[in-house]
């Protein structure tokens, strides 16, 4: 597999200073990737601005373009174990979740991003100015920077790469400079599905070659995901150079409201898989909890019963649950973040460690007693480490609800409750981009993702993500003389 640039159909030798990426379960390094320099980066801008208005591209007939779409997520499956078992080494996911959510995830959305290639409309509108037809036009934005993080580096890649396709856009793809070998081999499949030259474009590197993206005044929309700190570097940059459009989708610190009435055993399986899928390391992961004061015991008990019966080990042995962190780095910051509460007083219930072995593991982790000023109640940790407090009625709904909007997060939220009243007043009341009822976190293509407040802005998926790629052009016809 090439570790270098893909620019303009061809795969080149990386001008910039290159970097290892390691196997989170053994710490050992997987192979070295080339990274990109800024001449790197113009040279890829450029051959994505060609290709916009090439003709191999521009001229193709929607049917055309939705038949790449639909070749590649055919790529993507037959190459289904390969990938999977490509990102699990990378990431460190469990196999499992590498093929049924990460592999999957991304051929899905290619597929369902090539059916609204033949479907996307424009509208006729009833202007008040006479004999005049108007119309709009959807059209492709142009220049796209596509900037991903490490979590689920491939699925979360198709969820960008997948629309900006299907609209007729050209793409510059960086990778988290983590995990970037699933994105490389994506490159390599959408060639061999035949998207002309230059469409697709890939430079590998740290955060300063996404810096240079943000900067370049050739590029018409960055579409980023990950830290809310890093998506405020970008917002500037995009001011300070072209005011490019941005796709921010960033932080979370989902709060899960457990009411008197819950099924506290569902809300216990339920949350378990909300909070420790891919250790924990989920945007939209489950991190705080509002346990009614009544069930407060019993949730906390089962709850760190689950925890414990978690099967830690290496991805991609069948039988792990919770593989490893991604990196040393990141297993440092979730540890200094458990000491911190610790030391702010928190009840450690279950964890506070690394995991046996070599790789980057850590044990998944309760704290109690939490109150809502402490920092484990307050920042992202993206780890398997969970926080529960407690409240006293659910007459206090808006209490609680004034608690758990009390961040300035506002990605996802969940609610646990057989009554409807409390279910419906929970979604009505919560300010978040996503609220679950009774179920974990779970982005479809389908449903709009995206988040409230410093989680970002814009949204991916469904037909929303159209309107990220797309501008929309008013067009006026006068046929009065
Ligand atoms: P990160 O911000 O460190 O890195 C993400 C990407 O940005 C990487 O490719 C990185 O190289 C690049 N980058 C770093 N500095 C940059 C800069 N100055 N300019 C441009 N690009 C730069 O995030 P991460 O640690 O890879 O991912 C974890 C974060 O992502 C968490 O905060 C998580 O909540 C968030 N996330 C959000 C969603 C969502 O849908 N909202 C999904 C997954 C992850």
């Amino acid at each position: 597999m090439p570790t270098g640039l893909y620019i303009g159909g061809e795969w080149l030798e990386a001008r910039g200073e290159g970097f290892e990426t390691r196997d989170p379960a053994t710490g050992q390094v997987i192979r070295d990737v080339g990274a990109a320099s800024a001449p790197d980066v113009d040279d890829a801008v450029a051959a994505a601005r060609r290709a916009l208005s090439g003709r191999e591209w521009a001229a193709l007939l929607p049917v055309q373009r939705a038949a790449l779409l639909f070749r590649l997520a055919e790529l993507i499956e037959q190459h289904h174990e390969e990938l999977a078992a490509l990102e699990t080494r990378d990431q460190g996911q469990p196999i499992q979740i590498s093929r049924n959510v990460s592999v999957t995830g991304a051929a899905e959305h290619f597929r369902y991003f090539a059916g609204w290639v033949t479907k996307m409309q424009g509208a006729t509108n009833p202007v008040s100015y006479p004999d005049t037809l108007h119309y709009t036009r959807r059209e492709p934005i142009g220049v796209n920077a596509l900037v991903t993080p490490w979590n689920f580096p491939l699925m979360i890649l198709a969820w960008k790469l997948a629309p900006a396709l299907a609209t007729g856009n050209t793409v510059v793809i960086k990778p988290s400079e983590v995990t970037p070998l699933t994105a490389l081999r994506l490159v390599e499949l959408t060639e061999e599905a035949g998207f002309p030259p230059g469409v697709v474009n890939l430079v590998n590197g740290d955060g300063t070659v996404g810096a240079m993206l943000s900067e370049h005044n050739g590029v018409d929309h960055l579409s980023y995901t990950g830290s809310t700190a890093v998506g405020k570097l970008i917002t500037r940059a995009s001011a300070e150079s072209n005011l490019k459009r941005l796709t921010l989708e960033l932080g979370g610190k989902a709060p899960s409201v457990i009411a008197a009435d819950a099924d506290i055993d569902a809300a216990v399986r339920g949350n378990l898989a909300g909070s420790t899928l891919n250790s924990g390391q989920v945007c939209a992961a489950y991190t705080r909890f509002y346990v009614d004061r009544k069930r407060e015991q019993e949730f906390v008990e089962k709850l760190a019963a689950g925890l414990r019966e978690l099967r830690l080990g290496p991805g991609i042995d069948e039988r792990s649950q919770l593989g490893p962190l991604v990196s040393e780095r990141h297993r440092g910051h979730v540890q200094r973040l458990v000491d911190t509460g610790r030391e702010q007083g928190a009840e450690l219930v279950t964890g506070g460690a690394p995991g046996d072995g070599v790789g980057y593991f850590y044990q998944p982790t309760l704290f109690a007693g939490v109150t809502d000023e402490m920092t484990v109640m307050r920042e992202e940790i993206f780890g398997p480490v969970l926080a529960t407090t407690s409240y006293e009625d659910t007459d206090e709904l808006d209490a609680v609800l004034d608690r758990a909007n009390d961040t300035e997060y506002g990605l996802a939220a969940t609610v646990w409750t057989r009554d409807i009243k409390t279910a419906h007043r929970f979604c009505e009341g919560i300010r978040a981009g996503s609220v679950f009822v009774n179920m974990p976190p779970i982005p479809d293509m389908a449903a709009p993702w995206g988040g409230a407040k410093a989680s970002g802005w814009g949204r991916e998926m469904g037909p929303w993500a159209l309107d990220a790629y797309t501008e929309l052009k008013s067009v006026w016809m006068h046929y009065g003389y």
